[in-house]
C-alpha cells in the first residue's frame, strides 16, 4: 500500500517539470530509507554529488548525516531522508521559493504516506519549506499538525563549523525520547 502510493508519486516526481530547476538536472533525488520511519529529516536540496547518483547525502554531508543518525542510535528501519527541492539548483545556490513551493506537494506526499511521528528539520531551508510561518528554536520540539517537529543544524553546518557538532549532540541529548 505505501510502496504503490510511494512509487506513483516517485513517478510524478520524474516526470515533473512544475519549475526550471530539471532543466540542468542529470538525476531526480526522491529520497532514501524506510516505508515505515519513526524520524522523517528534511534536508535542503541535492549538490553535485546527489545529482549524479540520484540519492540524498550521498556525498560529504551524508557522512555527516551517518554519523548523527549513528549517534541517535537509529537503525536503518527508523529513518527517511529528502530534501525540499528534488532537483539540484544549479551551481550549488539556496533553493528559491518558488521552486520550494512547486515541489512542496511531492514532500507532503511523502510524508502523508510514510506518516512519521517525528520530522526533523536539517537547517533553515527545511523550516522555510515545511513550516515557513513558523520561527522554531534550534533543538525544540513543538507540535505541528498532529506531528512533533524539531530544528537541527544540516549535517553541513557541521562540516564549515566542528564547534556546532556539540551543540547538536546536546539537541540530540535533550530529545531522546522523541524516537525511542
Ligand atoms: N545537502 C542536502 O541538503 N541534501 C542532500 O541531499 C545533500 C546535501
Amino acid at each position: 500500500m505505501v510502496e504503490a502510493g510511494y512509487e506513483t508519486v516517485a513517478r510524478e516526481i520524474i516526470a515533473c517539470i512544475r519549475c526550471p530547476l530539471h532543466e540542468s538536472a542529470i538525476k531526480r533525488v526522491i529520497g532514501k530509507g524506510s516505508c515505515n520511519p519513526k524520524v522523517f529529516f528534511i534536508g535542503e536540496a541535492p549538490g553535485e554529488s546527489e545529482n549524479k547518483s540520484g540519492i540524498p547525502f550521498y556525498g560529504r554531508a551524508g557522512k555527516k548525516l551517518d554519523q548523527m543518525v549513528e549517534y541517535m542510535g537509529l537503525s536503518e528501519e527508523d529513518w527517511f531522508v529528502t530534501n525540499t527541492v528534488k532537483c539540484r539548483p544549479p551551481g550549488n545556490r539556496k533553493p528559491r521559493v518558488q521552486e520550494i513551493e512547486c515541489c512542496k506537494p511531492f514532500l507532503i506526499a511523502q510524508i502523508t504516506l510514510l506518516n512519521p511521528k517525528l520530522i526533523i528539520l536539517l537547517g533553515n531551508t527545511a523550516e522555510k519549506s515545511f513550516c515557513p510561518e513558523r520561527k522554531l528554536e534550534w533543538g525544540v520540539p513543538v507540535e505541528h499538525e498532529g506531528r512533533t517537529i524539531l530544528k537541527l543544524y544540516h549535517p553541513a553546518a557541521l562540516i564549515y563549523t566542528a564547534s556546532k557538532i556539540e551543540v547538536q549532540r546536546g539537541f540530540i541529548d535533550k530529545n531522546r525520547e522523541l524516537w525511542q
